[in-house]
């Protein structure tokens, strides 16, 4: 495939094989800006299965996206170079396997590039990509948007469940202290005090209400507070979303937010110091339409420009 994006005015869109974003596949990048890579695995999800098909149902409606647009003075293109680096081939059997392999694979590319925006794949991958990140740059601060805290314990024998990855984020001291930041958190956990344990590691957990009745600008102000000056990861679980917005998922909850509420929290990441992002938890079988998928692929879209903004833009 060609080193440049797909041109959009001389391919049409919906032609030419489905990279993210229609940018060049490059399997062995170095010295990009950020790298996008597809993790297709599914092996710690603890309801629906299916979310090793989000990488290529979240390439495949990215086509549509320009990364040019209104309320932006440059493309996210014109200030970053960007590729697709493909999937990582991980094991559908053996979660300690798949789990080795993306901690490796993130971590070469991590090294070689500046940022890294992987497509899930369940949540379970998340640690790997933290991992990854702070081998680059230190101890960080994160930004969690999800229905559900995901610093669960081990069960059923499986250490890397995608209930699990920001407790052994915590426990293997990759987050700065208090600077994880949980948002849209709601609905049913398996014990009353689930969030207890996440509390006492000094976690800020705004629940899906608490947005509702903040609003997006005060849970910004918080970011501020707990972020300021360190290495921002962000981890998008499209279950922070309302089913409405993000039926195609594993592990739906009523209740959440808007798909243009999760969109004005990330457009806020732009004016921190974002260096690592993932988008997880697609599950094109449940999916209608293709509302999932796409709404995934606009999140790293706005991902990407918020990098591009925050790294490149002459603007803040
Ligand atoms: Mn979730
Ligand atoms: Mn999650």
């Amino acid at each position: 495939m060609s080193a440049e994006r797909i041109d959009a005015v001389s391919s049409p869109r919906y032609a030419q094989l489905p990279t993210f974003m229609r940018l060049p596949h490059q399997p062995d990048p170095e010295g990009y800006d950020v790298v996008v890579v597809g993790a297709p695995y599914d092996g710690g999800t603890s309801y629906r299965p299916g979310a090793r098909f989000g990488p290529r149902a979240v390439r495949a409606e990215s086509v549509l996206l320009h990364g040019t647009g209104v309320d932006r003075p440059q493309g996210t293109f014109d200030l970053i170079r960007a590729v697709d680096a493909g999937d990582i081939d991980l094991s559908p059997y053996d979660m300690g396997a798949a789990m080795a392999l993306a901690t490796s694979r993130l971590a070469e590319l991590a090294e070689r590039n500046d940022a890294l925006l992987m497509i899930g794949g369940d949540h379970s991958l998340s640690l790997a990509a933290l991992r990854a990140a702070h081998a680059r740059y230190g101890p960080l601060a994160v930004l969690h948007l999800d229905a559900h805290s995901d610093t669960y314990p081990p069960v059923y024998g499986g250490t890397f469940h995608h209930g699990t990855p920001f407790r052994h984020a915590l426990e293997e001291g990759l987050v700065a202290p208090g600077a994880l930041v949980q948002v849209g958190i709601r609905g049913h956990t398996p014990a009353v005090d689930s969030l207890a344990w996440a509390r006492e590691q000094g976690v800020s957990i705004v629940t899906a209400d608490q947005v509702m009745e903040d609003g997006i600008r005060l849970v910004l102000d918080l970011l501020q507070a707990k972020t300021a000056g360190l290495p921002l990861y962000v981890s998008v679980d499209v279950d922070v979303a309302d089913p409405a917005f993000a039926p195609g998922t594993g592990t739906p909850a009523p209740g959440g937010l808007s798909s243009r509420e999760v969109l004005a929290l990330i457009r806020g990441v732009g004016a921190l110091r974002p260096v690592g992002f993932d988008v997880v938890e697609v599950c094109p079988a449940h999916d209608v339409a293709g509302i999932t998928a796409l709404f995934a692929a606009e999140i790293g879209a706005e991902l990407l420009y918020q990098y591009a903004r925050s790294h490149k833009g002459k603007q803040a």
